[in-house]
């Protein structure tokens, strides 16, 4: 593996050796990844992903790091911060190509600019259009997937005697569910040897509006998210069983009296039972014991089995 490491270090000068993630997750934990870099252009993310590929170096990609729990022990192989920026207006038309690491807010600037409608509810939500595709994030009753038309996607090899190549997939093609789509029912907590498909750029169909009314719904969606907790989180831990908000994850939680529990600097926020805080230096193995600690007194007090929106990644 070591020659695989030097040979892609060779090509892409910019790796970087043993970095630390905790900075790259809002979470705040996360171990070392043997080889770390830092993507700006699909080109690039294409080319780099690719070579891993090639070599059989396990990568990963991290877009705002807002939903993933990266272990202790870190990533073994190449760790890619997505940072591609591109947003393309189609001429003559209301759809936007997207390249999959610009972040949510800066998805809102450019609707407001281009004055286009629809995915207003997502502001104030963390991470990159990449994380958004993956995950189907919503808000306030609505679902990114309702405005996807179309994604492009790196994909490995189906076997030995296949290659690595680009798809350009309808929306269908993802299946989406409520916080769910065919790429992360396939993907979620694999082991870090599992290669993944990676989503390079996102079409999205909007309608024209005012910039003044998309800024107002903007606004009016961020201060709606003012009242959560602060504080570094991965926001929900847990998807909601129902759609019902008396019988949302947070209810649950907040039924059993778990607010406040803790384990070492990672706690329930007294605020919003389904969001765990980190406090200052709390270790992954730590915020996954209260996430366990939570499940199980769910299911024992009412026979809920909660499943986690966060993604654990690495080894653990
Ligand atoms: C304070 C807070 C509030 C939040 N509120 C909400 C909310 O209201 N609604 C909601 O739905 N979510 C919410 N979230 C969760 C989170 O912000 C979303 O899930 C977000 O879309 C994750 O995007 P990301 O870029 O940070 O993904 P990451 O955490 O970096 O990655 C998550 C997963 O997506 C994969 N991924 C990322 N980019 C790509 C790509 N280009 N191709 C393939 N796979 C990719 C990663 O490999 C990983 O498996 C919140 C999080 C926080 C911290």
């Amino acid at each position: 593996m070591i020659e695989n490491y030097s040979q892609l270090k060779k090509e892409f000068l910019e790796i970087k050796e043993n970095i630390v993630l905790r900075d790259y997750t809002t979470m705040g934990v996360g171990g070392v990844a043997d080889l770390f870099y830092i993507a700006s252009d699909v080109v690039n993310l294409s080319k780099i992903i690719h070579m891993a590929i090639t070599l059989k170096i396990p990568y990963f990609i991290i877009g705002g790091g807002s939903n993933v729990l990266i272990s202790d022990s870190g990533f073994p192989g190449l760790v890619v911060i997505n940072k591609t920026s591109n947003i393309l207006r189609i001429p003559d038309s209301s759809q936007l190509i997207v390249d999959s690491g610009v972040t949510i807010n800066r998805l809102m600037s450019k609707i407001v600019q281009e004055g286009l409608t629809g995915i207003e509810f997502v502001a104030g939500i963390p991470g990159t259009v990449g994380g958004a595709v993956y995950g189907n994030i919503g808000a306030w009753g609505q679902e990114i997937s309702s405005f996807i038309q179309e994604v492009t996607i790196l994909h490995p090899p189906k076997s030995q005697i296949t290659e690595t190549q680009i798809i350009r997939h309808k929306v269908s093609w993802l299946e989406y569910e409520y916080r769910a789509s065919k790429l992360k029912k396939l993907y979620k907590n694999l082991p870090p040897e599992t290669q993944r498909p990676v989503v390079l750029t996102v079409k999205f169909g909007l309608a024209p509006a005012s910039n003044d009314d998309i800024l107002k719904r903007i606004q009016e969606c961020q201060s709606k998210r003012s009242h959560l907790p602060k504080g570094k989180s991965c926001g929900c831990i847990f998807k909601n069983p129902e759609r019902n908000p008396e019988k949302s994850a947070g209810a649950y939680i907040d039924k059993c009296h778990l607010k406040k529990t803790k384990v070492g600097d990672a706690f329930v926020s007294p605020i919003h039972a389904n969001y765990i805080i980190n406090r200052g230096n709390a270790r992954a193995t730590e915020i996954r014991e209260l996430i366990e600690k939570v499940r199980h007194t769910v299911n024992n007090q009412h026979g809920i089995n909660l499943e986690e929106e966060l993604e654990y990644v690495g080894r653990w």
